[in-house]
């Protein structure tokens, strides 16, 4: 755990002040949840706060408290600068390093003298003036909630902060099923629920948005799975023309990289999903036990993550980045078979 100057920032944030908070490129539930969490907080506060996203993110997000509120970069451009010229300080939450916001928002982040703060639960976080890091944390929400109790202010937790950050954790943990889950988590979830989070409406709101034809498309992927029982692997693929056989919406393909790893003894869970318009096959790797799908990600695809959750990036076709793939798995025989499975 790192954290750097935190008095310090609580007696910045002593008097009113103009905040900027940013998420990553790609948005997920822990990144909107934990900048418009804080977000909340921090208006209740006195400061005036206003969040900025690279890009968009998927409808299924967009009932969180304070979404209309969000500047997407991308699109806002001119607010989004706006915003940061008169920012005191900005806020980086769920990510570790300015290049996950995308390389045109990372230059304009680096034109402004602002002092930056991060708040994250990523490995190898890069250095900032101020920083909460904890890669032992399930979510960075469940950091806000830490944040916002070490400044003294539990109590200033009411409904919309309550629903953000309950979001975020519900996401982040796979509904609270992955091993980052701990006592503490659940008793941050019990809190937040007697602070007016409607746990089932937002479990509900979260996951039974499908489109019809995002089933399909999952049906289509499913279809397309492939075991390694050897390796005790599975992989996906998701092809672009596949994508706009089902009106592939921003979202559909989140979460379907889990059905591989819900195969009986399989630890080593992969997506791969063409994406023609960055040029890239996207990846996401997810693990059970030991094996570490960050270091895989980082030293193969351009990526990384956590050690059970990864991501990263292939400029070959799909045929040559799977045959790239499955020409690594010899050498990572060891690790997965002894990676704890049950
Ligand atoms: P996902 O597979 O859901 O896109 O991402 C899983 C985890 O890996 C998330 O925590 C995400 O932040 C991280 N991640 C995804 N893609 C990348 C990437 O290209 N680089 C790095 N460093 N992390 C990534
Ligand atoms: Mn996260």
């Amino acid at each position: 755990m790192i954290l750097k100057k935190f008095e310090e920032l609580k007696s910045f944030l002593s008097q009113p002040r103009n905040v900027v908070i940013i998420g990553h490129k790609n948005p997920d539930g822990d990144a909107v949840g934990s900048t418009l969490g804080l977000k909340h907080y921090l208006d209740k506060k006195g400061h005036t706060a206003q969040v900025l996203m690279p890009n968009e993110y998927p409808d299924f997000l967009h009932w969180i408290p304070g979404s209309e509120t969000v500047y997407r970069f991308d699109r806002q451009n001119n607010q989004s600068v706006k915003a940061l010229k008169r920012s005191d300080i900005v806020f980086l939450l769920d990510f570790n390093a300015l290049h996950r916001v995308g390389q045109d928002m990372k230059n304009t982040l680096e034109q402004y003298p602002n002092d930056f703060a991060l708040i994250d639960h990523h490995q190898q976080p890069d250095d900032f003036e101020y920083m909460y890091s904890d890669t032992s944390m399930s979510s960075t929400c469940q950091m806000v909630y830490n944040f916002i109790e070490m400044m003294g202010d539990v109590d200033m937790i009411d409904e919309a902060i309550a629903t953000c950050l309950y979001t975020g954790i519900m996401t982040d943990t796979g509904s609270f099923r992955f091993r980052s889950t701990t006592s503490r988590t659940h008793r941050i979830i019990a809190d937040l629920i007697d602070k007016g989070a409607k746990n089932d409406r937002i479990h509900s709101n979260v996951h039974d948005s499908n489109s019809q034809s995002r089933l399909l498309l999952l049906g289509r992927a499913l279809s397309n799975l492939q075991v390694l029982p050897e390796y005790k692997t599975a992989f996906i693929t998701i092809s672009d023309r596949e994508k706009q056989e089902f009106a592939y919406q921003k979202g559909d393909t989140e979460g379907v990289v889990n059905y591989a790893l819900s195969l009986k003894d399989i630890v080593f869970g992969v997506i791969f999903i063409e994406d023609v318009e960055q040029g890239i096959i996207k990846i996401s790797f997810r693990s059970k036990g030991s094996f570490s799908v960050n270091q895989f990600a980082r030293n193969h695809f351009s990526g990384g993550g956590h050690d059970n959750a990864a991501g990263g990036r292939s400029e070959l076709s799909m045929t040559d980045t799977i045959e790239k793939f499955k020409a690594l798995l010899p050498q990572y025989e060891t690790d997965i078979q002894t990676s704890y499975n049950q």
